[in-house]
């Protein structure tokens, strides 16, 4: 029987995983494996680029975890530097230009596996293309950053937009020495919180010494001398002298090749796939950061590009590639990350997406510590609870504090996994010692709370003509 062929495009998270699986479950002499990545590096870590610009991870290859050598010694042919331009899906062949042979060739698959990642967002601005502004994505990107920061004329960085990834290249950029603006259009950064919880990352941002210029987006990147970058100009013309323009304004699945190829795409813009992660084009699959997944509470298809999402959907994937049978269960929007010592994480709807989502529901805050109140080491931590009207089902969580606050969002993204209402979290078996937790955990405070709110909206509703 003649082998069969799964070509992939895009060697990280997703796609590795993918191909990984895959090979696990087949022979080389059942199926051949080809990985196409346009970077130098495989299976690297984007998530801890800031880290390494920031010089808290040592060097590029610790964020490499596994090698382009490595995964050809697993048998999966790996063509790095390499950039698939078109998908031909009737004649089943794959274009790929080698970037550095400078030279194109097809090559024949009878599966696809499309994991080609996002892309930074660019607002159509003037001078958003001239030299010195810098998305970052892939490990590439981030070497490129690196470089730029490293030369001596590099002293100020202007992020454009507040997102967790700007924020966490400003404050790797500041750690470095740099001069940092952050400039956002919304009135709080890192927008899928609420903007309270936003104004504590806010005064967080500050307090480290990074400039923070709020509800005033970017209007222009100005050029000077070889039309390099030279300062970023606002919406309310205020001028940012800038030596690298930094992009933090979130990203887009990199569906052009899927587009093209007639791969089709959902109103969220992400490939469609079901929960075996095939796309409706025969024998495509697609996983990662480019595809559309179901949110568990809202029933919406979103685009959620984190790690996290693409690891898992590359492993379903490969399984399902591999003759077994795997499934993607969807997301809840559970992310976590740090500002300076400030931790903040969330979980399930914002209220703004609970809105949209028709959902009537009710919040509730806590304000406590991450230790018995007594016990050295104490911080300070903020519990935010969303639950829905009258049934008290849990819809929603947000955390900030200092050490030890932000993992505390995973008993309540279990919580909502699981569907479980206030009053359900609140009677929770949670560990508890001095050093730990006060004797009520602040996450069961805010669940007591939560369930004091909805049985109060219940009785005045009860209440009402
Ligand atoms: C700075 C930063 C910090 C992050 N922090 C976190 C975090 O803390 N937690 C978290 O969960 N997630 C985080 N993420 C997101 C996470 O890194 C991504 O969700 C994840 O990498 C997506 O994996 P992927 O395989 O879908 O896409 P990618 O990792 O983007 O990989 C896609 C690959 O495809 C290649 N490619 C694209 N087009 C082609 C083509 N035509 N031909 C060949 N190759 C191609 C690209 O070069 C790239 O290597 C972060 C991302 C960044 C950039």
């Amino acid at each position: 029987m003649a082998r069969e062929r799964l070509v992939v495009i895009g060697g990280d998270a997703a796609g590795m995983s993918a191909a990984s699986q895959a090979r696990k479950r087949r022979a080389v002499d059942d199926l051949e494996i080809v990985a196409f990545e346009r970077g130098r590096a495989t299976s690297y870590s984007a998530c801890g680029i800031p880290y390494w610009i920031g010089d808290t991870v040592g060097s590029e290859g610790d964020l490499v975890s596994r090698t382009p050598e490595q995964h050809r010694r697993n048998d999966i042919d790996v063509r790095i530097r390499t950039e698939v331009v078109a998908i031909d899906l009737e004649g089943r062949r794959v274009t790929a230009r080698d970037l550095e042979g400078d030279r194109e060739y097809t090559e024949p698959f009878d599966s696809l596996v499309y994991a080609t990642g996002s892309e930074p967002m660019r607002p159509p601005i003037p001078g958003i293309d001239a030299a010195g502004v810098h998305g970052v994505q892939t490990l590439d990107d981030g070497v490129a950053l690196r470089a730029e920061l490293d030369r001596d004329d590099v002293a100020r960085v202007v992020v454009v937009g507040g997102g967790y990834i700007g924020l966490e290249l400003a404050e790797a950029c500041q750690v470095r020495g740099m001069d940092v603006t952050v400039v956002d259009l919304s009135p709080t950064p890192v927008g899928t919180f609420d903007p309270d919880i936003g104004s504590y990352i806010a005064d967080a941002v500050r307090a480290m010494g990074i400039d923070l210029v709020l509800s005033d987006g970017a209007a222009a990147v100005e050029t000077g001398p070889g039309g390099r970058a030279r300062a970023v100009v606002t919406q309310s013309g205020r001028e940012l002298p800038a030596d690298v323009v930094v992009l933090g304004l979130g990203v887009r699945p990199n569906v052009r090749l899927a587009q093209e190829a007639g791969i089709p795409l959902g109103i969220s813009g992400g490939v469609i796939v079901d929960k075996r992660m095939r796309t409706l084009a025969e024998g495509v699959w697609a996983a990662g950061d480019c595809v559309e997944s179901v949110h568990r509470l809202s029933g919406q298809r979103v685009v959620v590009a984190l790690g996290t999402h693409a690891n898992k959907q590359g492993r379903v994937a490969g399984i399902n590639l591999g003759g077994g049978y795997a499934t993607f269960p969807g997301v809840i929007g559970t992310a976590v990350t740090k500002v300076c010592d400030l931790e903040v994480a969330r979980t399930g709807l914002s209220e703004k997406e609970a809105e949209q989502a028709g959902f009537s529901f009710v919040t509730a805050k806590v304000d406590s510590t991450t230790r018995a109140g007594y016990f050295p080491g104490a911080q300070p931590i903020r519990v935010k609870m969303t639950a829905e009207e009258r049934t008290g089902r849990l819809l929603g969580a947000q955390i900030v504090g200092r050490e030890g606050a932000a993992k505390r969002i995973d008993v309540l993204a279990t919580a909502i996994w699981g569907g479980m209402h206030v009053d359900e979290v609140l009677g929770l078996d949670l560990s508890y010692a001095p050093p730990f937790a006060p004797v009520w955990d602040p996450v069961l405070i805010a669940a007591r709370k939560a369930f004091e709110a909805v049985e109060a909206q219940t009785r005045a509703t009860a209440c009402d003509p």
